[in-house]
């Protein structure tokens, strides 16, 4: 069989509005019901096997600690060292496959999770990470689907590039796999993460071995048994929940290890950066890095804003998933004029967001993912209460145990389900410090920050919005003066790798803003775009002559 194959076009997946009557929204709360009503046991799948180390951890939803979804067993060193030695073979031979039937196992994929398998990766991801109908929605099921369909279309368009040739030579490029394996690492806020993360090395035709979050294991699963299903074969990506530690000590520390596709928080990347200097003379290549980190994401507001477009953005970019997006809004800069006639407008809507159970579609915002992100949000708000020039205008604490067991007396009422979880009321810090500790963390929970800058000042106070934070991943600018337009994207050229001109910093979508971002953000290797495949290639230049010289004299050398 030959030919120069052209894949389908890519097309970003509809995203479905779960509209109460639709067809979508009675399927999926069928699957949510039947999910809750089971108990999934998930191993590790090292070489197509199923592992059960016997380390079992459960299952549970950040909403309800009562409800148990499964238990998954926990590798270590022992799993890791099968999955980077034992599925050698079955590497090799996936990167001998012609490229167009590793594509088709994607967008085989693709196809099946935009229909029969829609439900169930949007219901393990509400559950297990709790997300609501529309946030998996755009993650698990639309975005897994636009990067496999996007992911072939850009395998294609890299296999195209080839050089040019002079006369009687055949110039050519071979778009090699990485030698080895790749390592991915995904985090816990998005499912189309690990599926991406995993997926582009494998179709660009390495072998993986990734290691989900242990918060996402519930999705990942499923994410790996829809690429079995799609037909994957077996080895080809290895699924090793586990001991962080344990797996990437095994990992960094193989000779075969090639390439990291990380995407988590800046301190994680940079130890694996540091482990991967300190092996670098161990390794047969030089690994490819990959890793996209935290955020402190902006939104500079300009007098001349638009009140209701920045009340929007900042309630859905600060507080969709509660602020668990590395892309989320969190600081938030207005002139004084501004903000007196935004406040009070801002804080209703945000008092008004309902909090709950995912599985109550009318909730906006669900609990936070575990006890540490719920105690270390709280501490932020604390501070920020306690220190000097600071309040707490909108929001606060409270666990949503059925009585509510808020932190501060005078939080407002939750409108949440009454079942236990780690529940954190959208919360709206005002600032008079702009370099105050909320200002420049990254919190990492439905905690916004805004200060309001003195009228008029609106270069000083872009200057401060590029300097007061070691990232660069997202920002917005609003305003309708074109020429503020400008000079914030002047200034604020290297503060944010997507940036957002009178729209909420979040919700990138793949093919059509490539996501990423510099400085501590990360490599800024841009997910969604031909990057995500071109950085797992290494190309072999093959020069054929094909009239070769028979004689070494070059004619200078000839007797005058
Ligand atoms: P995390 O750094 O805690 O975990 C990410 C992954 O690293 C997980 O698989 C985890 O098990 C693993 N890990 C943790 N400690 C490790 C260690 N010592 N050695 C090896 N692996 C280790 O991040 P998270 O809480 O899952 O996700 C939130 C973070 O991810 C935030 O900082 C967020 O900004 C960032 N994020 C960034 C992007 C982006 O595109 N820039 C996207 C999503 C999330």
């Amino acid at each position: 069989m030959a030919g120069n194959f052209r894949v389908p076009e890519p097309f970003n997946e509809p995203v479905f509005d779960y509209a109460p009557g639709s067809p979508e929204r009675a399927e999926l709360k069928a699957e949510l019901e039947r999910m809750s009503g089971e108990e999934v046991d998930i191993p590790a799948i090292i070489g197509g096997q199923e592992v059960r180390s016997g380390n079992i951890q459960p299952v549970c939803a950040p909403h309800d600690l009562s409800l148990r979804l499964g238990v998954w067993h926990c590798a270590g060193t022992e799993e890791a060292r099968r999955a980077v030695e034992g599925s050698r073979e079955a590497r090799r031979e996936w990167a001998s496959w012609p490229w167009e039937d590793r594509v088709a196992v994607f967008l085989r994929a693709a196809e099946m999770l935009s229909s029969s398998w829609r439900s169930r990766l949007n219901a393990a991801t509400m559950l297990g990470q709790s997300k609501n109908a529309f946030q998996s929605e755009i993650d698990a099921a639309c975005e897994t689907v636009d990067f496999y369909r996007y992911g072939a279309a850009f395998l294609e368009e890299v296999l195209e590039q080839q050089p040019h040739s002079s006369d009687g030579v055949w110039n050519r490029t071979d778009h090699r796999p990485l030698e080895g394996f790749v390592y991915a690492v995904s985090p816990f806020n998005f499912t189309a993460i690990g599926a991406n993360l995993a997926g582009m090395p494998a179709l660009a035709g390495c072998g993986v071995l990734w290691k989900p979050s242990k918060h996402a294991v519930l999705s990942g699963y499923h994410t790996y048994k829809l690429l079995e299903e799609a037909g994957l074969p077996p080895g080809v990506i290895d699924f090793v929940p586990g001991d962080p530690r344990e797996i990437t000590d095994a990992a960094l520390g193989h000779p075969e290890f090639g390439g990291l596709a990380f995407t988590g928080s800046t301190e994680v990347f940079r130890s694996l950066w540091t482990t991967v200097g300190r092996n670098i003379a161990r390794y047969r290549s030089y690994p490819r890095l990959v890793g996209e980190t935290g955020g402190k994401n902006f939104i500079v507001a300009h007098e001349s804003a638009g009140l209701d477009a920045l009340r929007t953005a900042i309630v859905r970019g600060a507080f969709e998933y509660q602020g668990q997006k590395c892309s989320a809004a969190s600081r938030v800069y207005v002139p004084k004029s501004l903000w007196r006639r935004l406040k009070d407008s801002l804080v209703a809507e945000t008092e008004g967001l309902a909090m709950g159970d995912p599985a109550d579609f009318r909730n906006f915002v669900n609990a936070v993912i575990d006890r540490g992100a719920f105690d270390k949000i709280r501490g932020y708000v604390a501070r920020a209460e306690a220190g000097d020039g600071a309040r707490v205008v909108a929001g606060g604490t409270c666990t949503c145990s059925g009585s509510r067991a808020a932190d501060r007396t005078d939080a407002p009422a939750c409108t949440c389900t009454g079942k236990e979880g780690f529940f954190i009321r959208p919360t709206i810090v005002e600032a008079d410090d702009p370099g105050c500790e909320s200002m420049c963390d990254e919190i990492f929970g439905p905690v916004v920050t805004v200060h309001a800058y003195p009228d008029g000042k609106w270069s000083e106070t872009l200057a401060l919005a590029d300097s007061t934070s070691p990232y660069g991943l997202t920002g917005a600018v609003f305003a309708r003066d074109r020429s503020a337009v400008q000079e914030a994207m002047a200034t604020l050229r290297y503060a944010a790798g997507n940036f957002y001109v009178n729209d909420k910093p979040t919700g990138a979508v793949v093919g059509q803003q490539p996501f990423g971002g510099g400085r501590a953000s990360g490599t800024n290797d841009k997910a969604g775009s031909i990057l995500s495949v071109l950085k797992w290639l290494t190309p072999r230049t093959l020069k054929e002559n094909l009239n070769p010289p028979r004689d070494f004299r070059y004619p200078f050398m000839a007797e005058e």
